[in-house]
């Protein structure tokens, strides 16, 4: 009964939200020849062009940038944002991502993650997940499963400034112009074609290019003007995130999250002394954290990482007999843990929150367009996945654009960009749907569901090869 509901919700939500977001977004979208003549403020016709220098948009820049093939390529970068002078301050940033083995591999190939490391990064060697409504926990340690680290933190702001370090250094075949709010595209409407997509700048200038990608992020207007189906959710969650000063110095290399009734709440580890919060809670909730002062904050997190939670007498027993089943035969039992640190306080003005959503889109190509990163795929941050999805793009969108010119093909030949969107949809969509059972799982308190996810938390932990596979494909 309560699958069928369930399924229902999740049937209702997907109608709601499947939107046709296209319209192509200028006027004359399907007479794109009309426009091609240079207009008063045509500023020039590029190979590429992609629409927005986030971490993912930079990085494809600086990829295209490297690959001696691609390098040859006319490229312009168009991000919406000033161009703000990086400085390393002692505190450090409240916006961090939780980086995988592949984004280091990706990293290290572009040079990035050399400049990083001269920054700052914490490595993680240790990670606990435990359930506030029941004893059940899973860990992942590097020692048993990698032999290398189970994740990175790193500051967005530290990761960026490395990319445009590299991107500065690195062969000038990549323009960049901040301060660049695109207004519209008009897009090409056949494959294979010649006719060039128009970018329609906020201050009246035009450019052209071959190949348009869209590295715009979860709003992406290039996804709109692409009209493909764009399947989304809000999950009324916001991630309250800030610095944390812990109460006591430690080698600090594990990650620590807690499931509580309203969500995950994540501590990743920074230096010996701060963490950084991620706390995943419904929107009122999260206004009211940020609202309240400082000490009072760190009282209701403490709280909410220590806290007993009303527990159900059955997922009691259950769980306590399969512990005692799994040491009888010899399988890991998780009753050995470890204890979360305590947080003395948190650095002055460091609370901000961020709204938390679904979003998929159906494709992630179109005549002479490709998508990537947030633009393309959107997910809650429970996993840390969001950005080493839009990495793993970069690395496949440049291995297929470089296979296809050296074979000869075309800049926009559909060969090169179905392969780069069905290798990348073989690899997040399962991702997203992972993602999306877990939040669901964890956001119900009803008996029955505890109960499931405790047990299948409970044996998951004791199957290392299943944990192993977890792992592999999440450091993908
Ligand atoms: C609380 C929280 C915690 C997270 N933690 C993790 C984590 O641990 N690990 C992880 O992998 N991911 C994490 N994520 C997800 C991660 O932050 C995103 O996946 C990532 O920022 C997406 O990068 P992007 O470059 O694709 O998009 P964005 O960062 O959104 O960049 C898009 C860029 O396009 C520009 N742009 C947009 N429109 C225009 C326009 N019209 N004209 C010009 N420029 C434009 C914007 O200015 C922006 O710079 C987290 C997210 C949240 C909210």
């Amino acid at each position: 009964m309560l699958s069928n509901s369930v399924k229902r919700l999740f049937v209702r939500q997907i109608k709601c939200s499947i939107r046709t977001t296209g319209v192509r977004s200028l006027s004359a979208a399907e007479d794109v020849t009309s426009l091609t003549k240079p207009v008063e403020k045509f500023k020039g016709d590029y190979d590429v062009i992609i629409a927005g220098g986030g971490m993912v948009g930079c990085t494809l820049a600086c990829a295209m940038a490297k690959d001696s093939i691609l390098s040859n390529l006319k490229v312009l970068l168009l991000e919406g944002s000033p161009n703000k002078e990086f400085k390393l301050k002692t505190d450090y940033s409240n916006r961090v991502v939780a980086l995988n083995q592949n984004t280091k591999t990706l990293m290290t190939s572009l040079d990035v993650w050399q400049r990083v490391e001269k920054m700052r990064l914490q490595p993680v060697r240790y990670m606990q997940v435990w359930d506030a409504s029941s004893d059940a926990m899973i860990s992942f340690s590097s020692s048993e499963l990698l032999d290398d680290d189970v994740a990175y933190i790193v500051e967005n702001n530290v990761l960026l400034h490395a990319i445009n370090q590299e991107l500065a250094s690195s062969k000038n075949n990549i323009s960049i112009i901040y301060d660049a709010k695109i207004a519209g595209y008009q897009l090409p409407k056949q494959d294979n074609s010649r006719v060039k997509s128009h970018v329609q700048m906020a201050n009246g200038d035009t450019y052209t290019c071959q190949l348009l990608i869209g590295a715009d992020g979860a709003n992406s207007a290039v996804r709109k003007a692409m009209g493909v189906q764009y399947l989304s959710w809000n999950y009324d969650q916001m991630g309250v995130v800030a610095t944390l000063n812990l109460a006591e110095e430690c080698t600090n290399t594990t990650a620590w999250q807690r499931w509580i009734p309203s969500g995950p709440i994540a501590i990743l580890p920074l230096d010996s002394k701060r963490s950084s919060l991620v706390w995943c809670t419904w929107q009122d909730h999260a206004q009211q954290l940020l609202k309240l002062p400082e000490d009072q904050f760190v009282d209701a997190l403490n709280d909410a990482l220590w806290k007993q939670y009303p527990r159900s007498g059955s997922v009691e027993t259950v769980t306590s007999w399969t512990t005692s089943w799994l040491r009888r035969v010899g399988l890991p039992d998780g009753a050995a843990r470890q204890l979360p640190p305590s947080i003395r306080n948190i650095t002055p003005n460091s609370r901000a929150a961020f709204p938390l959503a679904f979003g998929h889109s159906t494709r992630y190509i179109a005549p002479g367009v490709v998508l990537i990163g947030d633009a393309a795929h959107r997910v809650h941050p429970l996993a840390g996945q969001g950005v080493n999805l839009g990495f793993g793009d970069v690395a496949d969108l440049t291995a297929a654009l470089s296979n296809a010119m050296y074979s000869g093909l075309d800049i926009t030949h559909t060969a090169w960009m179905s392969t780069y969107e069905s290798t990348r949809q073989r690899h997040n969509v399962p991702t997203q749907v992972m993602i999306e059972m877990m939040h669901r799982l964890y956001t119900v308190d009803l008996m029955p569901v505890v109960l499931a996810r405790s047990v299948g938390l409970q044996i998951t932990n004791a199957l290392q090869p299943l944990k192993k596979m977890i792992m592999s494909h999440a450091a993908s």
